[in-house]
């Protein structure tokens, strides 16, 4: 079993059921080699990944209302 706390460039992931919001973590970690405070930071709102990179769904002026 791999460590899914950290993405591992050796691991298929393909081969490993996720839940939605653990790939987007791993993504997240892959993009930023592992620095979780870099995902915490990212200021690249163009990303697709943006708003649902911290695990919940980012709240702003596009998406007022918090749908959980
Ligand atoms: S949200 Fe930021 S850290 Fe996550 S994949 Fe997009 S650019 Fe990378």
């Amino acid at each position: 079993m791999s460590n899914l706390a950290k993405h591992d460039m050796n691991v298929d992931y393909s081969k490993i059921r996720l839940s939605r919001s653990k790939a987007i973590r791993l993504k997240c970690l892959d993009c930023t080699c592992n620095q979780t405070s870099e995902i915490t930071n990212c200021d690249i709102k163009y990303c697709p990944l943006w708003r649902y990179r911290t695990g919940k769904e980012e709240q702003d002026e596009l998406n007022p209302y918090c749908a959980f």
